[in-house]
Formats: structure tokens, C-alpha cells, sequence
């Protein structure tokens, strides 16, 4: 009897989604309330300091940067709830293998195994996940 394991991957899958969607929220109404105390000329970048200056960039590009990690997971989790709405959640979509269980546990949005995914990253690590089918430019 498997009764007393963990909650399924595919159930944790679902509430990553919803997690990634409340983070993603936060972060827009974050980075929106920043935009709205521009506009009201509250923050006066002529009399601060230049370190709060700078300081207030840097949690600018650090909230961008959230922002595009945050839509990546999304994509990824997306994918793997259509992978799940398929009937081909768990299913490598590289090699068609299995996908490990203890990999699903860690990343219930994975879709790639770890072998296919690690040749993914060594292979092209500027452009890991993208699904455009191989740059092959002729310098
Ligand atoms: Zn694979």
C-alpha cells in the first residue's frame, strides 16, 4: 500500500503554478507601485544620495531579473501541465525515457530527464530551454 507517501508530483506541479502565479503578482505590483511613486515625483533622484541612487537601481534590475526567472519557471511549469493534460507527464520529452522520480519530486515541473537535460545545458549553455531547434549559423 503506497497511502502514506508524499502528495503525487503532478499534485505538487499544480500548486507550484499557483505559487509562481501569487509570486509573480507581488513582484508586478512591486514593480508597479515603484513606477506609480515616479509619476508622483515622491522620490526626488536630484536631492538623494548617489549610493540610494544606485541602491534603487539595483533593486530594479534585481526585481527584473525575479521577473525573468519567475516567467521561465512559468513556461516550464506550463509545459509540464500540458505535458500532464497529454497523459505524458513524467515521460522525458528528449529520449522518451522515464523521467526519475526523485527528479520529479525536486522539480515537479521538469519535463526533461537529468541525462537529457545536462546534455541540454553542456551542450548549449547560453540557450538552455529554449526550444528553437539548434542556431546552426554559418559564421
Ligand atoms: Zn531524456
Amino acid at each position: 500500500m503506497a497511502e502514506s507517501r508524499d502528495v503525487p508530483p503532478t499534485d505538487r506541479l499544480d500548486e507550484r503554478a499557483e505559487h509562481l502565479e501569487q509570486l509573480r503578482e507581488s513582484v508586478e505590483a512591486k514593480t508597479l507601485g515603484e513606477s506609480q511613486t515616479d509619476e508622483t515625483g515622491e522620490i526626488n533622484t536630484v536631492d538623494n544620495h548617489p549610493a540610494d541612487i544606485s541602491d534603487f537601481t539595483y533593486q530594479r534590475e534585481l526585481d527584473s531579473t525575479i521577473g525573468q526567472i519567475l516567467a521561465d519557471e512559468e513556461q516550464q511549469v506550463r509545459k509540464a501541465l500540458d505535458a500532464k493534460a497529454e497523459g505524458r507527464y513524467g515521460i522525458c520529452e528528449d529520449c522518451g525515457q522515464p523521467i526519475g522520480e526523485a527528479r520529479l519530486a525536486a522539480r515537479p515541473e521538469a519535463t526533461r530527464c537529468i541525462e537529457c537535460q545536462r546534455r541540454r545545458e553542456t551542450q548549449n549553455p547560453a540557450d538552455r530551454d529554449a526550444d528553437r531547434p539548434g542556431l546552426e549559423r554559418t559564421a
